[in-house]
């Protein structure tokens, strides 16, 4: 068992103990890579994503290098708050009995609380990178001391514009002895600023260079906005009583709008996004994180490095914009092996995005239909409507298909008879094709609703017409591309 765990690695007894106590018997792949050469004060690059254990990967070496000296010795900076409280929970517990005063410094708490606490003597700060530049400033956070300095998920601090900042707290530790850099991704910029921070870093790619994908199952469900809300009921209602699911939405308005929703519908949904205060935003993770409530409904940057292991179902409520966010989304599921699955909402406007997901990631996708309603369920919990601005080609028109055939009507008739009968205007009346074995009507949007209640209680020559209303018609598409 010895040589299969941590304590293969010069690691000192406290951590071990820790370690021991935590449970953990095997190092992640990130972790058996990056800890021989960090633990010797190394420069690391490491690709790693959350959940990949990368926290104890920089965690252990960060906590070996420093003494209990209450003077900054090193430094982690994260993209977000929630990601900084995440860190530095862990290295807390990690560091067993060896006394470090590790010290969160992010925005949107009290100014003159944090400053005393810094001045009151700190080993390590795990902060994001406005606060602690706020703090160096007023001359609460001495930063030239520092031997040791992290960054943890440089794509994303990219993404945030915080790499002017970041630059600027590395020019303030020129005694810096080791680097170490975590990303996910590895953009240009953030290759060009490790060349620049770092000295013949180790680079440890875990995966490949890819992005790692969780191993758990990605749906989708066509369905267009106006019934989204519909399909997510019945996802809802597959939830076991354990379960746990993270709903993204693109906007923080979104969240608070579909939480209300839920809740109108009786299902119990929080917000978590950058508008809620701090503590707040602390207070419903722990809740989430102790199972008080199952779904929590958030935006990308709330919800960003969230390390919950109990969820498992994650929703695109909406797509995300940028590609790469789906795979930091769906990798709040499936967690360390654990199984999940991860449904996205997509109307036809979403759908070319998810293309561009589904190719970028190389990810399948499959399309599928809601889950269907539990046995002891049998009424959907939010109705579902018609939204014929789904199922509408790009000319507005929807098609409707009745059992008429060649044999009992023929084009002229009928186009009359909606005319007459159905009072529909000419213009709003398009292709009509008779078959063998039903015939198919295209319909303005606008007067879908009006011909299919019409076609529903009329029968032409005694037999019932039976409409019903066909998807969104691919050929409709290429009739558009053929007029470029
Ligand atoms: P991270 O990628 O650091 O956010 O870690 C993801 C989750 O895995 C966290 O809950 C860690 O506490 C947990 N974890 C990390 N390394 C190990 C390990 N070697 N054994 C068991 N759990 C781990």
């Amino acid at each position: 068992m010895e040589k299969t765990g941590f304590s293969r690695f010069e690691i000192s007894i406290s951590v071990l103990n820790a370690l021991n106590k935590k449970g953990w018997e095997k190092p992640t792949e990130i972790q058996r890579e990056t800890l021989p050469s960090a633990l010797r004060g190394k420069d690391i690059i490491g690709q790693a994503q959350t959940g990949s254990g990368k926290t104890a990967a920089f965690g252990i070496p960060i906590i070996e290098a420093t003494n209990p000296k209450k003077v900054v010795q090193a430094i982690v900076l994260c993209p977000t708050r929630e990601l900084a409280i995440q860190v530095a929970e862990e290295m807390n517990w990690l560091q067993g009995d060896k006394g470090l005063i590790i010290e969160n410094v992010y925005g949107g708490t009290d100014l003159e609380r944090q400053a005393k606490k810094l001045e009151a003597g700190v080993d390590v700060v795990v902060g994001t990178p406005g606060r602690v530049i706020d703090m160096a400033k007023r001359g609460h956070l001495p930063l030239s001391k520092i031997k040791t300095f992290c960054l943890d998920e440089a794509d994303r601090m990219l993404d945030m514009g915080f790499f002017p900042d970041v630059t600027w707290i590395f020019e303030q530790a020129p005694n810096r002895e080791q680097t170490m850099l975590f990303s996910a991704t590895f953009p240009q910029e953030v290759l060009d600023a490790s060349e620049e921070l770092m000295n013949e870093p180790e680079q440890v790619f875990t995966g490949g260079t890819e992005i790692e994908i969780p191993a758990i199952e990605q749906k989708h469900i066509r369905v267009g906005r106006g019934n989204k809300l519909w399909a997510l009921g019945r996802i809802l209602l597959t939830l076991n009583e354990n379960d746990q699911m993270l709903i993204f939405t693109n906007t923080k308005r979104m969240a608070d709008l579909l939480v209300e929703r839920l809740a109108k519908h009786r299902f119990d949904g929080i917000a978590l996004h950058g508008e809620i205060p701090q503590k707040k935003r602390e207070r419903i993770l722990t809740d989430f994180r102790n199972g008080i409530f199952s779904t929590l409904v958030a935006t990308d940057v709330a919800a960003r490095g969230i390390d919950i292991d109990t969820i498992t179902h994650v929703v695109n409520y909406d797509l995300p914009v940028e590609t790469e966010s789906y795979v930091h989304r769906i990798g709040r599921t499936g967690r360390m092996g654990r199984s999940g699955v991860a449904w996205s909402l997509v109307s036809s406007e979403d759908a070319p995005q998810l293309d561009r997901i589904s190719s970028t990631w190389n990810l399948s996708i499959p399309k599928s239909e809601p889950p269907d309603l539990p046995d002891n369920v049998d009424r959907d919990p939010v109705r579902r409507r018609e939204d014929w601005g789904e199922i509408s080609d790009p000319f507005g028109m929807v098609r409707i298909e009745i059992s008429l055939t060649k044999r009992e009507i023929s084009k002229r008739e009928l186009a009359e008879w909606l005319r007459k009968e159905a009072k529909i205007p000419e213009l709003a009346i398009g292709n009509i094709s008779i078959g063998n074995a039903s015939t198919i009507i295209e319909i303005h949007v606008e007067k879908a609703g009006t011909t299919m209640e019409l076609l529903k209680r009329r029968q032409w020559n005694g037999s019932n017409l039976n409409p019903a209303l066909l998807e969104r018609p691919a050929v409709a598409l290429n009739r558009n591309s053929q007029l470029v």
